[in-house]
């Protein structure tokens, strides 16, 4: 049995190597599409049972080719982190032992790791200290559970329970959202009974910045519950709301102040670049991710809730079988949806011990020059637009001069040529009617070297496309 198990992991531990080492090279897009997976892997349900071992051979090398390099050095779609060694060992760990860390009296070791991640977090977050972190799945799930636990406040404030009572019959709720929110956050509303499309939207300005003045004007005559949405790192633009402003006109008006910061709001533990974020702490409920920025293998989001009770209100469950619970004591649980979950804080434990302060913010901070490198030496070439103030570590770009159409079609092609090439990978996104190429630098694994080959990579697809289209090349674009 021993022997079987430490075989059994120990390929395991090959396949994950031999696959990282081969990162360094094959860093864009997987060699065989969904399409070209699905067919390759379908199979009836097996009648009969395998080997373990077996299996693992199987799987390793029936999914090669289908992988997409997320974890490389040149992976730049989306903001998606890269899942650093030691948090894929520790995860390991997590499965191995099997802790069910729902509760803590069964699983005293997860769940002090996790009590102790949760203090840790709001440290180098600089976030009230008192606050409770639920540690679930992602910031999709973190802000439903966020908006929950403001929903259940706002309600019993305004003389109602939601929690035993629900919402039919309640005093109604305005939840107020900057016009260029995360779609997450209407995913979150969407689960909360509050629906997304029952909200008051807020200006914002070129950059995605929520408007203090657009929201004054939106809380004007609203009566009742309310709640207001900020936002701290902007998908495309990665802007920060103006914090200060808007958390004292919202508190002004008595309302919720929720904040998506899924990535953005790891600027906290950056000195250089904390200031992005001034204002942030005088909010009632965060939301970041664990497997962004910090390099947590997925799932990792946090909830972060300064009201205590009002978090566990919202999200506690009570069973005879369970055990009972003491004074000072915290329940894992009884801050996320769900009873029985994998023990979430060990790797988050983990890679804060790996980084320390000084770690994070030296990650942060290289991401954010990063971007500025790969900016700069993107607009040095003709024809290629910076979109976006590079304040920390995205930027966006289009291609070409003329018309959004044109420039749409110009700029489809360099991210086709781009993710042709294999270099590195970029995707694409809609901006203020424009198509643009996103650029998301958040894996710990990209060097300067990472920047400058990408670079070279995507000018060289953008001559190409002027090359092959020479009716849309620039030079012509430029001069007519
Ligand atoms: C990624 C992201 C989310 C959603 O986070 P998940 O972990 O994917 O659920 C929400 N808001 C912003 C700004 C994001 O970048």
């Amino acid at each position: 049995m021993t022997d079987d198990l430490r075989r059994l992991l120990t390929r395991a531990v090959d396949h994950a190597v031999d696959y990282r080492d081969s990162l360094a090279e094959h860093a864009g897009r997987p060699a065989r599409t969904y399409y070209e997976m699905r067919d390759a892997l379908s199979e009836p349900l097996p009648e009969r049972g395998a080997a373990p071992l077996t299996v693992l051979e199987e799987l390793a090398e029936r999914s090669a080719g289908g992988l997409m390099p997320i974890t490389g050095p040149r992976f730049f779609g989306w903001v998606m982190g890269a899942s650093h060694p030691a948090g894929v060992a520790a995860d390991w760990l997590v499965s191995a032992w099997g802790q069910n860390a729902g509760y803590h009296t069964p699983t005293p070791a997860a769940s002090a790791m996790e009590e102790i991640a949760e203090r840790w977090l709001l440290d180098i977050l600089d976030l009230p200290r008192e606050s409770s972190i639920g540690f679930v799945t992602g910031a999709t799930v973190a802000g439903a559970v966020g908006l929950a636990a403001a929903r259940t406040r706002v309600l019993l404030d305004a003389g109602w329970d939601p929690d035993a009572d629900g919402l039919f019959g309640a005093p109604p709720v305005h939840v107020l959202i900057g016009e260029d929110a995360h779609s997450s956050m209407f995913s979150a509303l969407q689960l909360i009974g509050f629906g997304y499309r029952r909200v008051i939207r807020v200006g914002t300005d070129g950059e995605g910045r929520m408007r203090p003045d657009a929201l004054t004007t939106a809380l004007r005559g609203l009566t009742g519950p309310r709640i207001v949405i900020a936002q701290a790192g902007q998908i495309n633009t990665g802007a920060y709301d103006p914090f200060t402003e808007i958390i004292a006109i919202a508190k002004a008006a008595g309302a919720w102040v929720h904040v998506d910061g899924a990535f953005g709001l790891w600027a906290r533990a950056a000195p250089s670049l904390k200031h992005l974020t001034a204002g942030i702490e005088g909010a009632d409920s965060w939301v970041t991710d664990g497997h962004k920025w910090l390099q947590v293998p997925y799932d990792s989001g946090f909830a972060i809730v300064r009201d205590r009770e009002a978090h566990q209100r919202a999200m506690t469950q009570w069973a005879s079988y369970l055990p009972s619970i003491g004074e000072t004591d915290r329940v894992p649980s009884a801050f996320v949806p769900e009873l029985s979950r994998r023990a979430r804080g060990t790797p988050v434990w983990a890679m804060l011990k790996t980084f320390g302060r000084e770690g994070v913010a030296a990650l942060v901070e290289h991401h954010c020059a990063l971007a500025k490198r790969m900016a700069a030496r993107l607009t040095a070439e003709p024809g290629i637009n910076l979109r976006n103030e590079v304040t920390i570590n995205q930027l966006i770009v289009d291609f070409g001069k003329g018309d959004a159409a044109t420039r749409k079609t110009l700029t489809e092609a360099v991210i086709a040529g781009v993710q042709a090439g294999g270099i590195c990978f970029a995707g694409g996104a809609s901006w203020r009617g424009d198509w643009v190429m996103r650029l998301s630098i958040s894996s710990g694994a990209t060097t300067e070297a990472d920047i400058d080959m990408s670079a070279d990579a995507i000018i060289a697809a953008w001559r190409e496309v002027q090359a092959q289209r020479p009716a849309d090349a620039y030079s012509r674009a430029g001069s007519g």
